[in-house]
């Protein structure tokens, strides 16, 4: 594990038992996330985004779920952790926040004891402890009048409070890792970017490591240093946002790219959708997974499948012409 690595996943495979067989969700993964480093997950639903981020925390049901490669936090693979030891990082050494708040809070608890009760699970703490933390945790969230929010049920309060609160229980124990699983889509735009703003702050307040999983590259281009595309089930390019925006290389991260609105652009063009679905994973093309949905596709892209390769230190890409593309489109824009 590189030392300034927080979170290491490497070659990480997930698979299901379906009754039509076997079924990989996740197929070689390998990324990681480091102190003070928000790392965008993005990716049309179906390509294994959300599955990674269950499988770090191995929250996919035991039975039918079967998991390889390495998820090292403090230099032990989490995969190979007891039930007991999981649980002790579960909720407090790394941190997970889902996209649904309602579905994840307790309708018949106070917003208080919810957060006391995650606080006195991990932290061994009194009642009375557990709770003033719980106030101090919401008052970090930015949740106006906390002293009297805590005797409040979930239904009592808005979308973007609630989002709140998941944020401050998540947070509650001090989590060296918080993963986000589009902790915004829910919302509307204001309550969008404060809600990573507050990610941002707390990041830097308690010099965590985040992944954020999300559709949509606007929420990376505010938040993350890192981006990490997933399409399938695979990586299929990795890199700095900066460099990503400015250089894609995937025919996919591109199509991602001109699918975001454009503030300053002409709001009447329509915006550039990528053609196709994402296939189901019963269904994975033998060669380039993206082939299906690519206008470079020729005959090797639809019969070998391209290994991630690295070009240029720290970017990463999964594709048989990206050199190709990208000469391409030089010459494009040189004769416009
Ligand atoms: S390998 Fe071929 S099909 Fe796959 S993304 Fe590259 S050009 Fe498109």
């Amino acid at each position: 594990m590189s030392n300034q690595s927080l979170l290491e996943i490497k070659n990480l495979k997930t698979s299901f038992s379906t009754e039509a067989g076997p079924v990989t969700a996740v197929d070689g993964v390998s990324f990681s996330v480091k102190k003070g480093e928000t790392v965008g997950v993005v990716g049309e639903s179906g390509c294994g985004k959300s599955v990674t981020a269950s499988s770090i925390l191995r929250l996919l049901h035991e039975g039918t779920t079967k998991y390889e490669g390495e998820v090292l936090f403090e230099g032990k693979n989490l995969l190979k952790l007891s039930k007991e030891e999981m649980r002790h990082i579960r909720g407090n050494r790394i941190s997970m926040v889902f996209q649904d708040p309602m579905t994840s809070l307790n309708p018949v608890q106070t917003i208080g004891d919810q957060i006391a009760e995650a606080i006195i699970i991990h932290q061994k703490v009194k009642k009375a402890q557990a709770y003033k933390k719980a106030i101090e945790m919401l008052r970090l969230t930015g949740i106006p009048a906390p002293d009297k929010r805590v005797d409040e049920y979930p239904h009592e309060i808005s979308g973007g409070m609630r989002q709140r609160v998941l944020i401050a229980m998540a947070l509650s124990c001090k989590p060296n890792v918080l993963i986000a699983d589009e902790p915004t889509t829910a919302l509307d735009v204001t309550i969008q970017a404060q809600i990573l703003d507050l990610i941002n702050d707390l990041k830097e307040e308690l010099n965590m490591g985040v992944m954020m999983i999300t559709h949509d590259l606007g929420v990376v281009a505010e938040v993350c240093q890192r981006v990490v595309v997933m399409y399938l089930g695979q990586v299929i390019e990795e890199g700095d946002v900066a460099e990503i925006f400015a250089r894609p290389l995937h025919p996919y991260t591109k199509g991602l790219l001109k699918s975001i609105p454009q503030l300053d652009g002409d709001r009447s063009e329509k915006l550039h959708v990528i053609q196709g679905v994402v296939p189901p994973l019963t269904d994975v093309p033998p060669g380039c997974r993206f082939a299906p949905r690519c206008s470079f596709a020729d005959e090797q892209c639809a019969s070998q499948a391209p290994e991630l390769q690295e070009v240029g230190g720290r970017q990463k890409v999964r594709c048989w012409h990206f050199e190709k593309i990208m000469k391409e489109e030089e010459h494009h824009v040189a004769t416009v």
